[in-house]
């Protein structure tokens, strides 16, 4: 089965990196932020999202605010679903080298990732800063505030424009995070896209950088990619059911780091 061959794969490797998108969060409820024509967004004009014009006219940043606060409240009670606990479990288990999320909703982290192995793509829905100041705010701080608002919110220390940590269409990709996930996508072994379409740039790109630079390809995701030539290993199923299956083929294989972790994942 498919599936024992990415088992066997990822205990070969040892340095496993995985890829993630939207999919591996819906099973969570958080819609997918970045679509710009599903359901979620579908009331929302996605030009306000465009950075210049948050940036400079008035009614977009207000409408944008409303829009990520009726994101936020969706996403803030998320619970991390069995594919954020397996990539946890491989961690613990010194078989996850990294996590490249284009997710903002920091379930990895809730799962139980820790924070030097999570690379967020796309930011965070977390936290909001200050443009001019780089002041950093918590978002539950800002958004319960919101139904008081009179007018878009500034910044406490020197009045600048405040702004989601997420990364808006039209913004680049912090230096720094595109120069790891690049390095991370050309060292891994092995590279298992979850949950993408792989339709974003840069994540669309990590896939063939990894299998340039020989390391073997796998991708699970429910509708098929551009990138599907490529792989090694091909699953069109629903992320958690998968992951799952997967980590109680290795479980079977090896013991786990401790006896109270088995069984957590559900049939
Ligand atoms: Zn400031």
């Amino acid at each position: 089965m498919i599936t024992d061959e990415i088992a066997n794969a990822i205990l070969d490797s040892k340095s496993n990196v995985f890829l993630t998108g939207a999919g591996i969060s819906t099973e969570s409820g958080v819609p997918d932020y970045r679509s710009s024509n599903n359901q979620f967004w579908g009331e929302y004009d996605s030009k306000d999202f465009y950075l210049s014009n948050f940036l400079t006219n008035s009614g977009s940043r207000m409408r944008c605010w409303r829009s990520c606060a009726v994101f936020y409240e969706t996403m803030k009670n998320a619970q991390p679903n069995p594919a954020h606990l397996v990539l946890a479990e491989l961690e613990r288990r010194k078989l996850l080298r990294g996590i490249i999320t284009q997710n903002v909703d920091g379930l990895h982290q809730k799962a139980g990732n820790s924070k030097k192995v999570v690379i967020e793509l796309h930011g965070t829905a977390h936290t909001i800063s200050c443009v001019d100041c780089g002041r950093k705010y918590d978002s539950e701080g800002i958004y319960t505030s919101i139904s008081k608002w009179t007018s878009v919110p500034y910044c406490e220390n020197c009045q600048g424009i405040l702004k989601p940590d997420t990364v808006f269409p039209g913004e680049p990709i912090i230096p720094n995070v595109a120069k790891r996930v690049l390095q991370m996508a050309t060292s891994c072994k092995l590279l298992i896209v979850i949950g993408s379409s792989l339709e974003v740039q840069p994540a669309a790109y990590l896939p063939l950088k990894a299998k340039e630079s020989g390391a073997k390809l796998g991708i699970i995701n429910l509708t098929p990619t551009p990138y599907d030539k490529y792989a090694d290993y091909l699953i069109y199923r629903p992320a958690g059911k998968t992951l799952a299956e997967i980590v109680k083929k290795i479980n079977d294989q090896v013991r786990p780091p401790t006896e109270e972790r088995t069984g957590q994942y559900g049939p």
